[in-house]
This record gives structure tokens, sequence and C-alpha cells, in this order.
């Protein structure tokens, strides 16, 4: 494979010219161990990658995540942060985890768990710069981003994660919050209930700033007309609804814990979150999980943990049960 510069590709990573095109090919040829078979793009910062692995996929749960990994000599995308890459380090990979997505569909429309496919779903945003001067500039995601169809990329053998459904009871209730791409392990959990006849209500929520950042929404809307126990919510905070307070429709920012304390999310997924009776689940955004560790100070805007543990629930990262709160931070 050559290394393609065309399109949206990377022009100006001078770094990149210290690996010439033999020697990134055999690199690739060594170290790399799938292909992305498909790309669906959502929006230019947002995207769907489907990946297939050389060998057959591994068990797995619903929920848990593998690292995927891509040369550092690959180029980045334009438009993203430019990053110096110290010799000794260019031959090597760069790693980062991502939770496992689903399709939720086939091509028929019908349910499609995770095990019922042969590639993996990947929901990944493109992060363009640093979140703070002082960190390192984003390495896996603006490489991702330059590649298309046909291209390859690693696939770490070992998938884990301790953000599973464990022993959810056909009857209980399980609510899934996620901010962004967090909705990507629900997807996965949700058709696995789906798929294994759970009958008590299910319900995952997105928050997202604008209603662009939502990939799924045709496969939640088919699910929840095949499933009537199957709830979807998304929500947004940066649209002219959430933002401009003379907008007919003004609802201002909905924050996940507002929604959740005013009673606003039970009353639109048309259920009470009884503690005694409801698995939680929340992935994505640290702020929104608002994890405090044992001794630290509370935080200045609580988190969904703090909100939850109100109404009654308890946090754990791995205890299991009706009215216990699993979270996964992506960072
Ligand atoms: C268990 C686990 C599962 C994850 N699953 C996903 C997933 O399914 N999809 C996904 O897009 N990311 C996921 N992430 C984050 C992912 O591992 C990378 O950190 C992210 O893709 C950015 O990689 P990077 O090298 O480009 O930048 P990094 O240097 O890794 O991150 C730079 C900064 O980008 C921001 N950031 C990281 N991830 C996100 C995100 N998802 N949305 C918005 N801002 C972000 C944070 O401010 C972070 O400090 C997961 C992380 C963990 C720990």
């Amino acid at each position: 494979m050559d290394v393609r510069l065309e399109g949206n590709r990377l022009t100006d990573n001078t770094h990149r010219d210290e690996l010439d095109a033999k020697d990134a090919a055999a690199l690739r040829d060594k170290l790399y161990n799938a292909t992305i078979i498909e790309r669906i793009d959502v929006n230019p910062d947002l995207a769907r990658f489907r990946v297939k692995p050389d060998i057959p996929i591994p068990e797995f749960e619903p929920g848990q995540y593998v690292a995927l990994g891509l040369g550092n000599w690959e180029p980045r995308l334009e438009g993203t942060q430019q990053e110096k890459v110290p010799e000794k380090r260019l031959s090597k990979l760069t790693r980062r985890a991502y939770s496992i997505s689903c399709p939720m569909l086939d091509q028929t429309g019908k349910l499609a768990p995770v095990n019922s496919i042969d590639y993996l779903e990947f929901y990944v945003t493109l992060v363009r710069h640093a979140s703070s001067p002082n960190n390192n500039p984003p390495a896996l995601t603006p490489r991702l981003f330059c590649l298309r169809e046909g291209d390859r990329i690693e696939v770490q053998k070992k998938i884990t994660g301790h953000y599973t459904l464990g022993d959810v009871k056909s009857e209980e209730s399980v609510l899934m919050l996620g901010t962004g791409t967090g909705e990507a392990p629900h997807n996965a959990m949700v058709t696995s209930l789906l798929a294994g006849g759970h009958q008590g209500r299910i319900v995952s929520v997105t928050s997202v700033r604008h209603q662009k950042d939502l990939a799924y929404t045709r496969e939640h809307q088919e699910l929840m007309r095949q499933f009537p126990q199957y709830c979807y919510l998304p929500y947004t905070t940066r649209e002219p609804i959430n933002l401009d307070s003379h907008h007919p429709q003004y609802v201002g920012k909905q924050y996940l814990q507002e929604l959740f304390t005013s009673g606003k999310l039970a009353s639109a997924a048309n259920t009470d979150f009884i503690p005694e009776k409801t698995h939680v689940f929340l992935c994505g955004n640290p702020a929104m999980i608002g994890y405090v560790p044992p001794g630290a100070e509370p935080l200045e805007s609580p988190g969904m943990l703090t909100v939850l543990k109100e109404a009654g629930f308890r946090d754990s990262t791995d205890a299991q049960g009706p009215g216990f709160v699993r979270f996964e931070k992506y960072w």
C-alpha cells in the first residue's frame, strides 16, 4: 500500500518524510492486522468505522472495549494540530481504547446484536486539538480520520473492560446515559438485551451538542418501533432551542443532571427510575459522570454520580445489580 496523500490527507507533517513509503509499507504489513471495511461519515468530525480483523473476533461482552493502533509515521488529517514525533518513536504505534459499538440493525432492518456480526463497529469523534496547551496533541484520531475503506489498522487482540451488563433480570429497568460517542457501548448493550428477550424498560439517553452529532437515530427509531420496551432519548445542548431564549421551542441547555433531577427524563421515558429495580450505566465525558475519588473535594458542578446518589443509587466500578451505577470515563 502506498502512503497516499491526496484529498484531505496531510500535506504539512514534515516528520512524515523521515520514513519513506517503502518503510511505511513494510511496517504496515508487519504491524497491522485488520481492515477498515466501511466508514460511515456522520459529519466531518464524527464517523462510524467498521473494522474486520484478519482472524475471527474473540468472544466478548457488550460494553467492552479494545485498543486500535496506528503508526506514528501515518499522515495526519489537514486542519488538526501538528505533532512533532521524535525520530525514535516514528516507527511505533499509538494505541487508544475504543468501546465496541454496534450497527444495531442488519440489511433487512432486523435487530443485529454484536455477536451476530463478523466485524467490529467503532463510533469515533475526531479530536482536532489538545484540550489544553499543556497536553500532547491528539495522536490517534487525526490519523484514523485519514483512513478509508480498504485501509489497514491494528486491533489489539484482547477485548476487555468491566463496563458490561452483568446480571440484569428480564423485568428490571436499564437506564443508560451517554455523552457523544459514549453512546457506543450502550448500542451494543441495548441490542444484546433486546435479542435476549429483556422485558423491562430499556432507556438509552444521549446528550450531544448538535442534532448532526447523532449517528444512530434511524436505528434507534426502528428499534423503538419493533420493541415497545425500548426508549431512545436524544438531547442537544447547543442548538437554537438550547441557546436562543426567544426561540418558540426554547428549552435551555439540556444537561443530563438537570433532566434527571427535574423528572423530565422519567416523564419522557414514561417510567420511574426506582433504585431497587433500575440498573444505571454512564459513559463518556468525565464531567457528566462526575466521579469524585475518596477524600477529594466535591465538584463545583456535580455530575450524574452525585445526582444519582441523592436519588438513592450507589456507584460502583464493578458491583452489579439494581440500584448500582456503573460508569466508563473516556478521558
Ligand atoms: C475505555 C475507553 C473507551 C473509549 N471509547 C471511545 C469511543 O468509543 N469513541 C471515541 O471517540 N473515543 C473513545 N475513547 C477515547 C479514545 O480512547 C481516545 O482518547 C480519543 O479517540 C482521542 O484520541 P487521540 O489520540 O486523538 O487524542 P487523546 O490524546 O487520546 O485525547 C485528547 C483529548 O481529547 C478529548 N477526547 C478524548 N476522547 C473524546 C471523545 N470521545 N469525545 C470528545 N472528546 C474526547 C479529551 O479532552 C482528551 O483529553 C475511549 C476511551 C476509553 C478510556
